[in-house]
């Protein structure tokens, strides 16, 4: 543990956002780092509870303590290390997981807790811009070749994990470009894509083949797949749009999320043939439901112009 008084000492600090008329200029993301020293103390928050539940509130069981005493320690390295073991992408995680490590922690009972998300993407930010994340191919093949359907954050994980055990991997995307989700749902302005691309060069280097433009099923049968392959994993993401079961869900004006984010994400991307155009510019916008979802459709609207959201 590194500071047995930090959490008296520190209260919790978190990133500032960039001003709202600045951020509306752009599809950037818009927090602004804490400096090195104020995330040392907050690594120092951490108690190092004899029970940590953070762990078991984290879904991937990072191995949250450690990394919080190796952060207010100033040893980076070896935080980024402890972090990798449990996450294959905290720069996805850092930005995106609502945080339930967070709800969990001890010193949230009586305080608030220790800002656990993002001491996480300020691990792994450091450790990409010291060069510390490069491409690790396995020192051995085992000549198994393992197709994987879908390459979303589980997919990509997935295709990692299997790659390091020295299998040949392929990823079958039916998008144009790797991601699924992480880049044709969340707005830039939470996740830029070129975090994505950072990691799928090393993915690459490391022997991971990416064919996209490939609906399996479709453009190949699964039957080619079995003949081709060893193993197949399906870790396919949910595109289905919820619809409201109400008349008129199906009138002109009425749009999917996933529609209005996912024609965003493309057009912030450059892609010039979108189809029929999706935007609020100078619209009145009504958004049903305020999670996180309804929360990028008012980012993109708000960004697009809307007269009111
Ligand atoms: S923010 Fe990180 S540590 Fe917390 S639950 Fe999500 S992945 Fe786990």
């Amino acid at each position: 543990m590194g500071k047995i008084t930090g959490f008296l000492e520190f209260d919790r600090k978190i990133e500032q956002y960039a001003p709202v008329k600045d951020r509306l200029k752009n599809y950037k993301e818009f927090t602004l780092p804490l400096k090195e020293k104020e995330l040392k103390n907050q690594g120092a928050r951490c108690m190092d509870c004899g029970i940590p539940f953070c762990h078991s509130g984290c879904p991937l069981g990072n191995l949250i303590p450690d990394f919080n005493d190796a952060v207010y320690l100033g040893k980076w390295e070896k935080a980024a290390d402890i972090l990798h073991a449990t996450n294959n992408f905290p720069e996805f995680t850092g930005r995106l997981c609502p945080a339930p490590c967070e709800e969990a922690c001890v010193l949230g009972i009586n305080e608030n807790p220790v800002t656990i998300e993002n001491i996480e993407k300020n691990i792994v930010e450091t450790a990409f811009e010291k060069g510390w994340i490069v491409a690790t191919p396995p020192a051995n093949r085992t000549g198994k070749k393992v197709a994987v359907i879908g390459s979303g954050p589980a997919g990509l994980a997935t295709a990692q994990q299997l790659n390091r055990a020295g299998h040949l991997v392929t990823v079958f995307e039916r998008d144009e470009k790797p991601g699924g989700l992480l880049r044709y749902g969340i707005p830039d302005f939470k996740m830029e894509k070129s975090v994505i691309d950072r990691r799928l060069k090393i993915l690459e280097e490391e022997g991971i083949v990416f064919k996209c433009g490939i609906h399996v099923g479709v453009d190949i049968k699964a039957d080619t797949l079995k003949n081709d392959f060893d193993a197949i994993v399906l870790s396919g993401g949910a595109t289905i749009r919820r619809n409201l079961p109400i008349e008129g869900a199906n009138l002109d004006g009425v749009v999917q999320a996933m529609d209005f984010l996912s024609q965003n994400n493309r057009r912030v991307d450059g892609v010039k043939d979108l189809g029929k155009e999706i935007k609020a510019t100078d619209k009145d916008v009504i958004v049903i439901g305020g999670g996180d979802t309804g929360s990028d459709c008012i980012g993109t609207s708000f960004r697009h112009g809307a007269k009111s959201v």
